[in-house]
């Protein structure tokens, strides 16, 4: 056992390496940096909590380390970048799950012993059990959605807000019962947990279309907050302050979020977000034109364009382009073109995708810009150059009501001199709706998976 001071003091300096590798986190000229100091701050967190709790054995831990580990190398090495997306959904419900299982542990080994647990510790067992339910099969469901095993469309039924509200009422019913009864019996312990694990997939399963970046960032929060009730649970001040920086953060990120898609965050709170007008966005594209372009023509139109806007999106991240974008850019920029990136805030499938793949393909960063700073600027742009980007594009987003899309703030593409668009075919973006940008008369399609057309656009600008 070590010393109750030296143990708080090392989770003072853990917490502290937290904080100051967020605060880095926050510029990408800092990030590795900042990373690298908050997982140091975690090695000091879990060495001291493995030294100080004598709670199961050393071998029961090496096992689970070793268990755990082998799985997370398995994962990370075999998931693609494309897939990150779900597999920080899986990530978060885990984190809620681990919650879960340490607030239900605690009440149930109060009840074993005999145990009075005071009412404080009775409300955060009971949150802990609440909030690390829903985290995990509201994770789930997200999981299946991203990785299309359910689909990716809001799933509806008459009253469903009615039944969510019922849900929760009743749990608080159960708990608060639990709390008041002198000898609480377990059956409104167990139905607390399973109606709470319900609630988690009621909550996720009407969500979805473009609105999924929004709930994985306020399921990442949940997490932290479920895991900061489970500090209160066992007493550990670290475990409290780790929960809370991952909670609050995540709602930061989910506001950032609602912003970029212009919804509150109680639309997301009360759950059944996104399914507005979904019925109606299915309108077809028959009879209208599609103007396809050969890579020796765009790269014509690319070599003599003054101001080239290039507006990345998930198929870039699909061909793994980024490279052959920066190339691009280059050949236009010693031509004596001027590059700029227009970044959309939900671009991709998870925070910050385009700008990771843009730095790795070491784009400077100073090229990046954010959508309110780009968006003035497409009018005086000679070419819009889209990269697999489909609906953050979409102009239905501010003209069609109809739309499941209406009302996102877009890149307003569509008002450069000409579009020229790099994707396979007409298939749809995520939300799974048609695109008129595509049809628009000063759009040039150039089909073809993105690298390969970047590859021939590259050669072809270079022998101009
Ligand atoms: P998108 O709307 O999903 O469209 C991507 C387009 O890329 C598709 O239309 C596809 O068309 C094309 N594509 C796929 N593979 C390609 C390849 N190899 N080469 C060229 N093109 C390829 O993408 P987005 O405009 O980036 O919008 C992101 C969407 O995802 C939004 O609806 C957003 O809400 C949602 N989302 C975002 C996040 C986040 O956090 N950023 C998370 C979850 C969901 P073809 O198949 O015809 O080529």
């Amino acid at each position: 056992m070590i010393p109750a001071p030296v143990v708080a003091l090392l989770y003072l300096v853990a917490s502290v390496l937290f904080i100051v590798g967020l605060r880095r986190l926050g510029s990408p000229a800092t990030a590795r940096r900042g990373n690298a100091i908050s997982g140091v701050g975690m090695l000091i967190a879990v060495v001291v909590t493995l030294f100080d709790r004598a709670i199961v054995s050393y071998g029961t831990i090496a096992a689970g380390l070793l268990v755990g580990s082998a799985l997370g190398i398995w994962m990370a090495r075999a998931v693609k970048m494309t897939a990150m997306p779900q597999m920080v959904a899986l990530l978060n419900g885990f984190g809620g799950g681990a919650s879960l299982l340490v607030s239900g542990a605690e009440f149930l080994r109060a009840e074993l012993v005999g145990d009075q647990v005071p009412v404080d510790t009775g409300i955060t067992i009971q949150l802990g059990i609440l909030i690390g339910a829903v985290t995990l099969t509201g994770s789930v469901v997200a999981y299946t959605k991203l990785q299309e095993l359910l689909s990716g469309r809001p799933l509806v039924f008459a009253g469903q807000k009615a039944v969510n509200a019922l849900l929760f009422v009743a749990i608080v019913a159960l708990s608060v019962y639990q709390l008041a009864t002198p000898d609480p019996l377990l059956w409104p312990f167990y139905a607390v947990c399973a109606l709470s694990l319900l609630l988690g997939v009621l909550l996720v399963l009407p969500i979805g279309g473009a609105d999924m970046p929004v709930v994985i960032s306020l399921l990442n929060s949940y997490s932290g907050i479920a895991a900061a009730m489970t500090g209160f649970v066992i007493g550990n001040s670290v475990l409290i302050i780790a929960g809370a920086l991952v909670g609050s953060s995540g709602i930061i990120l989910s506001q950032i979020m609602c912003r970029a898609m212009n919804r509150s965050l109680a639309n997301v709170l009360f759950g059944a977000f996104g399914a507005q007008g979904a019925a109606g966005s299915t309108r077809s594209a028959a009879g209208l034109t599609v103007r396809s372009v050969t890579a020796e023509d765009a790269a014509l139109r690319l070599a003599y364009a003054q101001r080239v806007i290039i507006v990345p999106g998930y198929g870039m991240a699909v061909a793994q382009s980024q490279h052959a974008v920066r190339e691009l850019a280059e050949q236009i920029e010693k031509r004596g073109g001027e590059v700029k990136y227009a970044i959309h805030p939900v671009a991709g499938r998870m925070p910050g995708h385009m700008n990771v793949l843009l730095a790795e393909a070491n784009v400077p960063y100073d090229r990046l810009y954010d959508m309110e700073e780009i968006n003035g600027e497409f009018a005086g742009a000679d070419v819009a150059l889209v990269i697999g980007a489909n609906d953050v594009v979409n102009p239905a987003a501010r003209t069609d009501p109809a739309s499941p899309i209406y009302g996102m703030p877009i890149l307003n593409v569509d008002q450069a001199q000409s579009v020229i668009v790099l994707k396979r075919g007409m298939s749809p973006g995520f939300a799974g709706i048609e695109n008129d940008l595509f049809y628009h008369e000063k759009t040039s399609m150039l089909f073809g998976d993105a690298k390969a057309s970047l590859t021939k656009l590259v050669a072809e600008v270079k022998g101009v």
